[in-house]
């Protein structure tokens, strides 16, 4: 099992090589986050512990970035005990557990063998529609090799439509999987969306592969799933 440690306190890093090679693992230590990205490229790891505060780039910024890049290997994120981590935002980042400073090298060890005997995360599965691809995990849509920019909301709209790929879909049923619930507009709010979706995706590469159903809302096809 090898591990990368990236973690610019000397003292802190040099104890967890000590103690993590003392029981059998294999460790490479980075001393910032720049470094800590490279090591990351250029090894398979096991498990990566990251430190949060970290010269150069954070450790949010590492763990979005290795995610972005495919990267799914175990991250068990050290943070500061003066609460500068939003718990809820560190895993948002992709990170799989995450340790408070001071912890003892027992616990530390034990949340370690923990994310190591869980199966691999994988990565979100892109959704597909004919050469129309959204991208979750590196939050990218692509028609064929062009990567077509959309807003957040946009981003969304696409991925209820195509997780229910050649059923209509409602405006109200978008409205609720993609605005907040406190919003009080109607549903003909989708419609600009759509509208705006459709410039995008669709007709720069004369397509149309977003329907409306009258009555019932949008469908998105697979035009390699011919529709009777
Ligand atoms: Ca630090």
């Amino acid at each position: 099992m090898r591990i990368l440690v990236v973690e610019d306190e000397t003292t802190m890093a040099e104890s967890l090589r000590t103690g993590l090679t003392k029981e059998g693992f294999a460790v490479d230590v980075a001393s910032d986050g720049a470094e800590g990205l490279w090591f990351a490229g250029e090894v398979d790891y096991d498990a990566i512990i990251l430190d949060l505060m970290l010269p150069k780039i954070n450790g949010f910024k590492v763990c979005s970035t290795l995610r972005e890049r495919g990267d799914w290997t175990p991250i068990l994120m050290l943070t500061a005990k003066d609460g500068q981590l939003d718990e809820a935002e560190g895993l948002d980042t992709g990170a799989d557990d995450y340790l408070t400073k001071p912890f003892s090298f027992v616990v530390l060890l034990a949340r370690l063998r923990a994310l190591l005997r869980r199966p691999g995360r994988e990565r979100p599965t892109e959704l597909r529609a004919g050469n129309l691809c959204l991208d979750p995990a590196a939050h990218e849509v692509r028609r064929g090799d062009t990567v077509v920019a959309v807003t957040n909301r946009e981003f969304s709209i696409l991925e209820v439509l195509l997780s229910r790929k050649g059923d209509a879909v409602s405006k109200a049923d978008i409205l609720e999987h993609v605005w907040d619930f406190d919003f009080d507009g109607g549903p003909n709010i989708v419609e600009v969306y759509v509208r705006s979706l459709r410039k995008k995706i669709d007709e720069p590469f004369g397509v149309e592969s977003i329907v409306t159903v009258r009555g019932a809302g949008y469908r998105i096809d697979d035009p390699d799933e011919a529709n009777p």
